[in-house]
């Protein structure tokens, strides 16, 4: 495994992998902090292709003032060796001043689907996001791109450039991993305390409880879900919801209060953002309402 801190190394890394006839090149970009989450990307880039890249990069772009960029967690070492034992190829790890050696006067901004969920909350975040990927991809030039749907909208919105603008990759969507006891993982949970980390485990336990609901058919209504959601949440006194929402996937569009989830056509996200103490967390469930109807 490389090991490269620069854009000229990385290319020339590439050209090698290029030359030698390892292609074709797959892509997982990250913010370091690994955990089985960002293993499980590194594995399916391995399925799919010949060479690995992983990237850590923390991106200021993508945190408001008001954010944990400063505090996010990192330790370099740890993710190396993860790199190295999941099967990376080359790993690119960028200071701030190479990935943005003057300020940038120019960004990628994906509209509509940023401006609900976590773009509502967080302004300017997919921008950074959207971005940084950019320049990513430009530099690593991949066939395919590796994203978690743990963020189920950065998916979508990174989709939706890639088309947009022609960027020939194909973004590749990978499950939710998460603890044996339900809670998605995430390099922020190290900021929970023990009483917080138990009581995040509504998050996944409303989702669970919810999808059951509509596949017994006791919730049918968009809105029956979300208030299921909200009150299974709610039953955690530390609790802070940021949103819940349930939208069309990977539109992002408002579904009627009244209307039937049976109704949606294609997918549907049950996506929440919450906070316990300073530590906000997110987790989502995507789901076809029609398939679930039709095991019922
Ligand atoms: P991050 O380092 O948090 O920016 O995440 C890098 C990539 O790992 C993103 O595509 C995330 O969606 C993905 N990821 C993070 N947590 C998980 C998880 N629990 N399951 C699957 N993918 C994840």
């Amino acid at each position: 495994m490389r090991v490269v801190r620069t854009v000229l190394e990385l290319r020339e890394a590439l050209d090698y992998m290029r030359m030698g006839g390892h292609t074709p090149v797959g892509f997982v970009p990250t913010m370091g902090y690994l955990h089985e989450g960002h293993a499980s990307l590194i594995r399916k880039a391995g399925e799919m292709a010949n060479t690995v890249v992983m990237s850590i990069f923390v991106n200021p772009l993508q945190f408001g003032p008001n954010e944990d960029f400063s505090s996010y967690p990192r330790d370099e070492r740890r993710d190396l060796e993860l790199a190295e034992r999941e099967g990376a190829d080359i790993v690119f790890i960028p200071g701030v001043e190479e990935m943005y050696p003057e300020p940038i006067r120019t960004k990628v901004s994906v509209d509509s689907l940023t401006t609900q969920l976590c773009g509502a909350s967080r302004p300017g975040h997919f921008d950074g996001v959207t971005t940084v990927v950019s320049k990513l991809f430009n530099m690593v030039q991949p066939d395919y791109a590796f994203f978690g749907l743990k963020d189920a909208q950065q998916v979508a919105v990174l989709r939706r450039m890639v088309s947009d603008l022609n960027i020939n990759v194909e973004i590749i969507a990978c499950p939710i991993v998460r603890e044996g006891d339900g809670l998605a993982l995430s390099s922020r949970n190290v900021y929970l305390s023990g009483e917080e980390r138990t009581q995040a485990l509504v998050l996944s336990r409303s989702l669970r409880e919810t999808r059951k609901a509509i596949e017994e058919g006791t919730v049918r209504t968009v809105e029956e879900a979300r208030k299921l959601l909200e009150s299974v949440i709610s039953s955690s006194p530390l609790a802070v919801i940021d949103y819940v929402e349930i939208l069309s996937f990977p539109d992002l569009e408002t579904l009627e209060g009244g209307s039937l989830l049976s109704d949606a056509e294609g997918e549907v996200i049950m996506a929440l953002a919450v906070k316990f103490g300073r530590t906000r967390l997110i987790d989502n469930n995507v789901f076809i309402p029609k398939e679930v109807h039709a095991l019922v």
